[in-house]
């Protein structure tokens, strides 16, 4: 059975997308640290994240560079954190953060929510960025 997070890769679930390829996807986490709070995942489902093999996660962190880069030029910020976890969701994602301090990236933090036009606004900025890239 198709992951969630496959189901949000091939459209079949609704999501806030921020950037894509042939191979990976990115988009909003539904319940964000901060605004901007950005989730990469392969398409190729795979659980843990150092099952890939060298190739393919050389690839996904190249992706995961860009995004980014992206989110820093969108949402101007100290450094964009990365953090993987995995404990949730078995489909392997890096968390892309933009941070200001490093509390923000700190999971146990209460998560926020912003109005859906806020989501949309956010997801379409990067995706703007990253398509400069
Ligand atoms: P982890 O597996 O890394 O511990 O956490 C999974 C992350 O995925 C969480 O931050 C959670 O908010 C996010 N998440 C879980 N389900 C969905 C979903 O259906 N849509 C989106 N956009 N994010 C999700």
């Amino acid at each position: 059975m198709a992951t969630i997070f496959t189901k949000i890769a091939n459209g079949e679930i609704p999501s806030y997308k921020c950037a894509e390829n042939d191979e990976f996807y990115a988009f909003l986490d539904i319940n964000p640290l901060v605004k901007g709070h950005t989730l990469c995942i392969p398409r190729r489902e795979v659980d843990y994240i150092f099952d890939m093999e060298d190739d393919e996660i050389a690839r996904f962190q190249v992706f995961a560079k860009k995004v980014a880069q992206a989110i820093k030029t969108a949402f101007p910020c100290v450094k964009v954190g990365e953090a993987v976890l995995g404990l949730e969701v078995p489909h392997a994602h890096i968390h892309l953060i933009p941070m200001q301090s490093e509390k923000d990236m700190l999971f146990s933090n209460p998560k926020k929510s912003f109005p859906a036009e806020e989501m949309q606004a956010a997801a379409d900025a990067i995706y703007a960025e990253f398509k400069k890239l």
